[in-house]
């Protein structure tokens, strides 16, 4: 077995451990990245094109506001666009949602990467981190490397360690059993930001269809566009109600109410509907796909060859009430709400149990909002961390 060391070693290669090693000063970084590659799942943010923060990303957008509020005011979404035009990243603005200019999730990536060996980080990959362990004034972490020979097993010596191994969102697995191990409270990943599974009459004929609304679950509501699938819905409005699920507030039973006309009252939109002439598929149908047009006739008792009764088709239009089943697996979810305990860490996420150790990204339990919090809360805490291990 090869011995060897390292000053800081970073456990993951996401984009968290990146941009550490970027803005990290005096110090010198290792990154163990398990995968072929550094960075693999920031090609697949943002539909490929990497909503990488959202101008108005606060402290509200999170399950744990006041954890992350602290790291936020040191590192607000204006101070990721400039960390970025830093490094080399033209950005564009959309909705307040910010992109690379080149709209391809790999332009960050690429960025990260060379600003990363800039700073004298090296990025070993395909190198699994499968224990660390306290031991003298630092660690020693144990690494399984792979490559197209085989498997060996190495220990590696480090003075600092970060966790950042992300969460099991799209991969299925996690590494948190790493700081677990050494006394850290852990809240068990569920997926967010991950589609809702409804009873399937109220999306029969629907899968496909998208449309802009307004959406209620559990007290919440969010304006936005849905997209309609045959088990249930997607879109960013649905990935933004499932937050209600994974944190508790929302369960199996519950009702989501959609409201396809949130700029008017349910009596304006009786009022529009009584002062059209025709049957209800010629007045649905001059404002919604014809599909809906269909199921909101159905909601309201009648088909679309009836005169319209304005009432119930307005109700039909401003509450059109589905039942929640649940969300699907993590396979499908962007982020997972769950992870190392925030107790367990200080605004500079320095675990306070373990000194010298600490936790960057969604390893920790916080999870976002869609709209760039959650790539925002991987570069503030990054943003963190390397604050307190810089030297000089
Ligand atoms: C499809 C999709 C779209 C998304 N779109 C957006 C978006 O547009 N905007 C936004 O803000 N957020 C988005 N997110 C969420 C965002 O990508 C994550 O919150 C973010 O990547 C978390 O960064 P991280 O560094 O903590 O973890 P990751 O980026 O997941 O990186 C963790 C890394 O650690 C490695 N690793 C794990 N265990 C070990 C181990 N034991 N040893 C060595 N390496 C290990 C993993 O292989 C991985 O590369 C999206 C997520 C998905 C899945």
């Amino acid at each position: 077995m090869k011995k060897t060391s390292c000053d800081i070693a970073v456990i993951g290669g996401g984009a968290a451990a990146l941009a550490f090693s970027v803005m990290v000063k005096g110090r010198k970084v290792t990154l163990f990245e398990k995968a072929p590659r550094a960075g693999k799942k920031l090609l697949a943010t943002g539909n490929g094109r990497c909503n990488l923060t959202g101008l108005g990303v606060s402290p509200a957008d999170y399950n744990v506001p006041d954890f992350v509020r602290p790291v936020l005011d040191a590192f607000p979404p204006f101070a990721a666009v400039e960390f970025f035009r830093g490094i080399g990243l033209l950005t564009r603005v959309s909705s307040g949602r910010v992109y690379p200019y080149s709209e391809c999730a790999s332009s960050v990536l690429d960025v990260l990467l060379a600003a990363s060996r800039e700073n004298g980080a090296e990025t070993v990959t395909g190198a699994e981190v499968t224990e660390v362990r306290p031991a003298g004034d630092g660690f020693v972490l144990t690494v399984r490397m792979t490559d197209g020979e085989g498997s060996r097993t190495e220990k590696v010596g480090a003075n600092n360690v970060v966790l950042a191994t992300g969460s099991p969102a799209t991969s299925g697995s996690d590494s948190l059993a790493l700081f677990a191990a050494l006394g850290h409270k852990v809240r068990p990943f569920v997926p967010s930001l991950v589609p809702l599974k409804t009873d399937r009459e109220s999306v029969k004929g629907l899968g496909g269809v998208r449309v802009k609304c307004a959406a209620m679950l559990a007290g919440r509501r969010e304006e936005g566009e849905i997209l309609f699938r045959d088990y249930g819905l997607s879109g960013i409005l649905a990935l933004d109600l499932s937050a209600a699920v994974a944190r508790g507030e929302a369960a199996a039973g519950d009702s989501v109410v959609l409201d396809f006309m949130p700029e008017l009252t349910e009596s304006e939109v009786a009022t529009w509907i009584a002062s059209r002439d025709g049957d209800v598929e010629r007045v649905l149908r001059g404002a919604f796909h014809s599909r809906l047009a269909e199921r909101i006739a159905w909601r309201a008792g009648l088909t679309l060859r009836d005169i319209p009764d304005a009432a119930a088709v307005a109700r039909a239009v401003k509450h059109y009430t589905l039942t929640l089943e649940g969300t699907l697996d993590a396979s499908q979810a962007q982020v997972m709400s769950g992870g190392l305990s925030t107790e367990c860490f200080d605004a500079q996420l320095a675990s306070c149990i373990v000194p010298g150790a600490y936790a960057v990204g969604e390893a920790l339990d916080v999870d976002g909002l869609c709209g760039g919090c959650n790539l925002q809360w991987a570069w503030a805490s990054a943003y963190a961390a390397a604050g307190a291990l810089s030297r000089g």
